[in-house]
């Protein structure tokens, strides 16, 4: 028991005092209280009072100076806080306009690839290397036994069907075993989405990653492009799979090897690696070689692509794609690729395809395998 409690047990007046003096003031003392109030008030009007100079008051103007300082603070948070939702409201409205444009772009090239077809489907002319063999086109992707990694991969891209030029060259990329094919295909003709699914569809996600396949371009534009727009999109469900560029400025350490299934680049560097064998080749299945005319163009990527068809598996696939095909591409094209089906636009301009491959199927066929 307290002191207070047994003061207040002992004597009942000195309880009553106790008991008053704990319980809360009455409302008639309400008024009672005021004086304290205004106390309180004169308090906060000091407070407000600027710090006198020999710095006795120095407490509470600081005290107005953090306050301001963190409303300006809480301003700013504010502000930022606003910015940011501006932000991003205007980058949702800039991918929303994106979105719609890319979504744009797929349809009008889906309708320029069915009016390619329409126009080009009956001039396409394929010469097949085996007479024998009945290998039909594609009408859809469905028919050609894709996994499903690939197709659900195509038909997210917005793939509906196949084009032209991949109606009769995926059967032969994708056949058991397997074909080498000449396209004669220009930008548009969506040859990139062939040849992109053929070496996908040989590779085997391996790990350490051992190089399968070898695309070479004339350029490093071309090869990024390929990279960015065709390969990582068809791969979008195979994990794991590792891709490298094959171009000027990409450094791999010495004594290392590229880690990597799929190598993209242009033909000086990919020679380059592998002189200093920073790539095997043994395990390459597919060698896919792209705008062969620009390739020619230049003598050094010329002689470069020969060099590394040279090391190439004798299993190894080969698919050679130009958009023209005027003779030096024809003798080119002759010394790349042993024994191919060949895809060509049968009345192109005549300047498109040389004399050579105007001959009947026979007899191309015989000129091709005979260098
Ligand atoms: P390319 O001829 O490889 O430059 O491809 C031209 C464009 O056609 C690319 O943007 C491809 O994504 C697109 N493309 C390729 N194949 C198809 C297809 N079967 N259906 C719709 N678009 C395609």
């Amino acid at each position: 028991m307290s002191e207070e409690e047994a003061k207040a047990e002992s004597t009942p007046a000195a309880a009553e005092e106790t008991a008053a003096a704990d319980a809360p003031a009455p409302v008639a003392d309400a008024d009672a209280a005021e004086p304290t109030a205004s106390a309180d008030e004169k308090k906060v009007e000091e407070e407000a009072k600027p710090a006198t100079v020999d710095g006795a008051d120095a407490a509470p103007a600081k005290s107005t100076e953090d306050e301001e300082k963190k409303a300006a603070e809480v301003r700013a948070a504010v502000e930022e806080e606003a910015k940011k939702e501006v932000e991003a409201e205007e980058a949702a409205k800039k991918e929303a306009k994106r979105k719609s444009a890319e979504e744009l772009t797929k349809r009008l090239q889906r309708l320029a690839l069915d009016h390619q077809k329409e126009n080009t489907h009956e001039r396409l002319q394929v010469i097949q290397a085996d007479q024998s063999s009945h290998l039909s086109s594609a009408k859809t992707f469905q028919e050609l036994n894709l996994p499903k990694h690939l197709l659900d991969a195509i038909f997210e891209m917005g793939f509906e069907r196949p084009s032209a030029i991949q109606e009769e060259a995926l059967p032969r990329i994708l056949a058991d075993p397997p074909r080498n094919v000449i396209g004669q295909a220009q930008s548009g003709s969506g040859k990139t989405a062939a040849f992109v699914v053929g070496m996908l569809f040989r590779i085997v996600v391996d790990a350490p990653a051992s190089v399968q396949a070898l695309c070479v371009t004339p350029t490093r534009e071309l090869a990024v492009q390929i990279v960015q727009k065709a390969v990582a999109p068809m791969a979008a469900h195979m994990t794991g799979l590792k891709v490298q560029l094959a171009l000027a400025g990409e450094m791999v350490e010495r004594g290392k090897r590229v880690d990597a299934h799929l190598i993209v680049g242009t033909p000086g560097k990919i020679v380059d690696w592998m002189k200093r064998k920073t790539f095997i080749t043994k395990n390459i299945k597919v060698f896919v070689l792209d705008e062969a005319d620009n390739m020619v163009a230049e003598s050094g990527h010329r002689a470069n692509s020969l060099l590394i068809k040279k090391q190439m598996p004798k299993s190894c696939q080969s698919l050679f794609f130009s958009a023209t095909f005027p003779d030096e591409v024809v003798q080119f094209a002759t010394k790349m690729v042993y024994n191919p089906d060949k895809i060509l636009i049968e009345r192109g301009p005549e300047a498109l395809v040389s004399s050579l491959w105007s001959l009947t199927a026979c007899r191309a066929t015989f000129l091709l395998s005979c260098p």
